[in-house]
């Protein structure tokens, strides 16, 4: 027995629950390298060809309308990319748990509209969640 397109799509959201369950700490933001010239004159940084100083590491990022630059120190550049690729993962598992949520409601409308086809039963969703679904 083949498994319905309901049941995968259920399926598919139990999985990236469970890996949701497991991201580490995170962070937003894109890492840059910057180089920087000095107040010393006769510096190499103002050299003919100026050899600056650097690299220096910035993370920058905007959060619920705020805009953030700052320094990144070197020891801690392998633990902040890290954060920002579990950033990342987290809001790819958003999306699709977003794009199974509506294709699972697609096939249940499906299922409703033609109640011919073979169905399978689904796990109960509450009137309650599904009102809090619209909602967002
Ligand atoms: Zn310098």
């Amino acid at each position: 027995m083949s498994a319905s397109p309901t049941s995968t799509a259920q399926r598919r959201i139990e999985t990236i629950q469970a890996e949701l369950a497991t991201l580490g700490r995170l962070r937003p933001g894109s890492l840059s390298q910057q180089y920087n010239v000095c107040g010393n004159p006769t510096c190499r940084c103002k050299g003919d060809p100026p050899q600056k100083h650097g690299p220096y590491y910035q993370l920058s990022y905007t959060w619920r309308g705020r805009s953030r630059t700052e320094f990144v120190r070197r020891d801690d550049l392998s633990a902040v990319k890290e954060q920002l690729r579990n950033y990342e993962r987290l809001r790819k598992l958003v999306e699709e748990w977003i794009d199974a949520g509506i294709e699972l409601a697609d096939l249940e409308r499906q299922a409703r509209r033609y109640p011919q086809r073979k169905r399978t039963p689904k796990s109960r969703v509450s009137t309650k969640s599904r009102a809090a679904a619209r909602q967002s």
